[in-house]
């Protein structure tokens, strides 16, 4: 069992949230010693615990309170709360922090010969992506009666293969969008990594030991303006 006495961090175990939260945790002072393999590792010098999991799973770690808190994409963040919300499951936290990395945008892209003129042009079709809810809201938002098709990989491809006939996915550089013969025409959501906390009390000890992190991020963050 692990100790609940110490502070859970909940991180991407791999991929693009991983190298900023790691980074973040070492300019604030948190030692860790990493074996790579292992779900959970514990700071040297402070009483905290890094849970690595997949990304997916952080914002209902946080939102069932099984850790204190998390680094997460926005993107990730607002699907699972309103996936949640949806099935009348928790989906309280609080947002302590707005990272600067992890910036990415969700977007809709067409093939190239999709004859696109406005978002009103999607009404019918199927649209492929892997935030459902965060789609669905917007087709409500602008009265589109267009579908949202959930796919958890691959979401590119999809129009090619027959399943769709646009995408909604994230986008950096849009070189991924390009290569696949698809253009970018909306932005329905910009996102950075943030920083999460539970919602409900905090041992008096650990929320210092939060508000410590918090300084530090607050200093770091600054040093790099
Ligand atoms: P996991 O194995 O943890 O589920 P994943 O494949 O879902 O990983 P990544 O591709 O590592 O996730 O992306 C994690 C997060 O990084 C995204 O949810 C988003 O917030 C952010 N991100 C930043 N830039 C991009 C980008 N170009 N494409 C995808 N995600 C990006
Ligand atoms: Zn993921």
């Amino acid at each position: 069992m692990t100790d609940n006495s110490r502070l859970r961090i909940a991180i991407q175990k791999s991929g693009r949230l991983c190298e900023g939260s790691m980074d973040l945790l070492k300019a604030i002072g948190v030692k860790l010693s990493i074996r790579d393999r292992l779900l959970i590792a514990h700071a040297t010098n402070l009483p905290i615990d890094l849970l690595r999991v997949r990304d997916d799973d952080i914002p209902g770690l946080v939102m069932d309170g099984v850790v204190d808190l998390g680094f997460i994409g926005e993107n990730e963040l607002e699907e699972k709360m309103l996936e949640r919300q949806a099935l009348g499951k928790q989906h309280q936290f609080q947002t302590l922090e707005r990272m600067e990395f992890g910036g990415c945008r969700l977007s809709i892209a067409v093939p190239n010969e999709f004859d696109y003129q406005g978002a009103q042009s999607l009404a019918g079709k199927k649209v492929a992506t892997t935030y459902p809810y965060l789609l669905e809201r917007y087709f409500k938002e602008q009265n589109i009666n267009a579908k949202a098709v959930m796919l958890n990989g691959s979401v590119e491809v999809a129009p090619r293969a027959g399943l769709a006939d646009a995408i909604c996915d994230l986008v950096s550089t849009g070189a991924t969008l390009e290569a696949n013969g698809l253009e970018e025409k909306e932005v329905i959501f910009r996102s950075k990594a943030v920083l999460i906390q539970r919602a409900g009390d905090m041992p008096d000890a650990k929320q210092k030991l939060i508000d410590k992190l918090l300084t530090r991020i607050n200093g770091v963050m600054q040093a790099k303006e």
